[in-house]
């Protein structure tokens, strides 16, 4: 069985003005499914750049990144649309990842546009509602929009959101970092429980 992720030799330089910044060097790793991994450094040591490769936002220097053992940078656009719905992230700030203009249904239910089959209808909404349960809210929470709910419950949405494509790699980037200490804790406790 391989590794749910593997990482190798993974470097990341961004050019400057000035001369060349190596945010990445040489990061190698790997990740077995239902496993957590932790990745803990100062501000600037490179964390969010990781995350973004792993997402496939952005692309190394040089190095791979394998999911399921599928080259991440190998696949041709149609492939990579479909292998999304594997890997979700949940960022920073629950505020501005959370379009306010969308009812937090329509937020929640917009990864499966990654699905060939999607749910539509009423299945869909079955869905949503059940996730939202899953986060600690409530089905009646997708006709509501983002600037009524705290951070904390922002941040379940984002989490919902993350989940509604059933990934096998969720990367969560700071995801506790803009909230209040006993609030952090109620959400490392979900992710746990999700997993
Ligand atoms: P962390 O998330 O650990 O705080 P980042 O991955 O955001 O660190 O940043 C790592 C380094 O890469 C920092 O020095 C940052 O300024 C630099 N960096 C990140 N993205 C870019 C970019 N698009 N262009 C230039 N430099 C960048
Ligand atoms: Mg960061």
């Amino acid at each position: 069985m391989s590794d749910l992720l593997q990482i190798k030799n993974l470097t990341r330089r961004f050019a400057l003005k000035q001369g060349e910044l190596t945010a990445l060097d040489n990061v190698s790793l790997s990740l077995a499914a239902g496993k957590i991994l932790g990745i803990v450094g100062e501000s600037g040591s490179g964390k969010s750049t990781l995350a973004r490769i792993v997402m496939a936002l952005d692309h190394p220097t040089s190095g791979s990144v394998a999911i399921n053992g599928q080259s991440l940078f190998d696949l041709t656009p149609d492939k990579l649309r479909a292998a999304r719905r594997d890997f979700q992230m949940v960022f920073q700030d629950p505020v501005g990842s959370l379009d306010p203009r969308h009812k937090i249904g329509r937020l929640i239910g917009e990864p499966l546009y990654l699905e060939r089959n999607a749910p539509t209808g009423t299945a869909r909404r079955d869905r949503i509602a059940k996730l939202l349960e899953d986060v600690g809210l409530s089905a009646d929470d997708m006709d509501r929009y983002p600037h009524e709910f705290s951070g904390g419950q922002r941040q379940r949405i984002a989490i919902a959101r993350a989940l509604i494509t059933k990934p096998k790699l969720v990367v969560a980037d700071e995801a506790t970092s803009a909230l209040d200490l006993t609030v952090q804790k109620q959400i490392l406790d979900l992710l746990l429980k999700l997993r």
